[in-house]
């Protein structure tokens, strides 16, 4: 039977792969990458030379359709993404759901387990996370204040993803609306910005220490989120 593989890479750190990852991408007949360049250089760093296809959120239908056909044929695919595990927040979980949809039994869909940016960030943080809320990425435009209270709304541990050009914006938003609820004083939170990368820092405090220290720093990268209470 056909297998797609659905593969966590790593979220900075290339060392940060599985050793059945990288079996598994030895072995796949063709992987789908979210974005082949990125892909190639965790390849090349373990001499893997494979052929890669382009699978993102973009893709069009006849390039599902392609996928599809490989499967059908009993090739076996494995599918990544540019860092962590795909389908959070990013690529898989359509080519998934057609895939279930339009061949059935025909084709055993496996997890291989690794790095998430949630995971990796909740762990350092401190929090609760026997029961957590992950937002994905605040809304650009429309709907920003309903995101906003909801994270101050929350009950459990909040977790949400941030680029790096808007995170001083979202994160003084996300002040402004604390400032008027009760909870303002009693929600901490924990900063993680470039993980398991050569500047990886790790801010702990309330909103406005963090708005403040990143200032300061006048410093960017991907970021994750992370609200709790004291
Ligand atoms: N699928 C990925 C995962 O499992 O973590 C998430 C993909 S999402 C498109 C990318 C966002 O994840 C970034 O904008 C950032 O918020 C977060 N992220 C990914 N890698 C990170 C890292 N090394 N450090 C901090 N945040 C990271």
């Amino acid at each position: 039977m056909a297998k797609l593989y659905v593969v966590a890479t790593p979220i900075g750190n290339l060392l940060d792969i599985s050793l059945r990852a990288l079996r598994i991408l030895k072995e796949a007949d063709l992987i789908l990458s979210e974005d082949t360049r990125i892909t190639k250089k965790l390849l090349e760093r373990y001499n893997i030379s494979k052929p890669t296809v382009s699978y993102h959120q973009y893709s069009r239908l006849s390039k599902v359709s392609y996928i599809l056909s490989q499967l059908k044929r009993g090739k076996n695919l494995a599918l990544v993404s540019d860092a962590g595990t795909p389908g959070i927040s990013d690529p898989g979980s359509k080519l998934i759901e057609e895939a279930v949809k339009k061949l059935g039994n025909q084709v055993e869909i496996i997890p291989i387990p690794g790095p998430s940016a949630i995971t990796t960030a909740l762990s350092i943080s401190g929090f609760p996370a026997d029961k957590f809320l992950f937002l994905g990425f605040p809304p650009s435009k429309k709907k920003r204040n309903k995101f906003f209270e909801e994270v101050v709304n929350s009950k459990y541990t909040v977790v949400f993803y941030e680029s790096p050009h808007r995170i001083l914006k979202t994160l003084e938003e996300f002040n402004v609306i604390l400032n008027v609820s009760e909870e303002s004083l009693r929600k901490q939170l924990v900063l993680c910005r470039e993980l398991t990368k050569k500047f990886e820092i790790i801010y702990r405090g309330d909103i406005k220490e963090t708005i403040n220290q990143l200032k300061e720093d006048k410093i960017r990268g991907e970021f994750v989120v992370i609200v709790g209470r004291k």
